[in-house]
């Protein structure tokens, strides 16, 4: 029998890799093989660390759970257009340097961007 650690870990794993579209809990305990109720323990114990989200949701007429992941992992696309990518003054570029990141105006339009496109995914204005 795994110990639980084992299985809050690989409960995490789960969740993160459904990325935004979630788990539903109980589906989760049953590809983990655990009972509702351990499963209920392991989900709330994630939930105190702040690793997942839990969104009540009715499904077959009950109420349950969809778990979330709070974090998802990187992905390169998030970083394709980063200006640094392609930048003839990569190789001299640094913190401390002539050439800085801090004052970079390129740098600073692409963060800016992203920003940008956060706020227009949340309805935000
Ligand atoms: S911070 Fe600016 S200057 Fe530095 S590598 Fe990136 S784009 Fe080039």
């Amino acid at each position: 029998m795994p110990k639980r650690d084992d299985r809050e870990y690989k409960a995490l794993h789960f969740i993160v890799n459904m990325g935004s579209q979630g788990v539903l809990q109980s589906d989760l305990w049953r590809k983990l093989g655990a009972s509702s109720r351990e499963g209920s323990r392991i989900a709330l114990k994630l939930e105190n660390k702040g690793l997942i989200k839990r969104e009540k949701e009715l499904f077959g007429g009950r109420w349950t759970y969809r778990l979330y992941s709070k974090r998802m992992p990187v992905s390169i696309n998030s970083i394709i257009d980063c200006p640094c990518l392609m930048c003839a003054n990569d190789a001299r570029c640094g913190a401390w340097g002539t050439i800085s990141p801090n004052e970079c105006e390129r740098l600073t339009a692409w963060v800016l961007s992203l920003r940008q496109g956060d706020a227009d995914l949340s309805g935000e204005s």
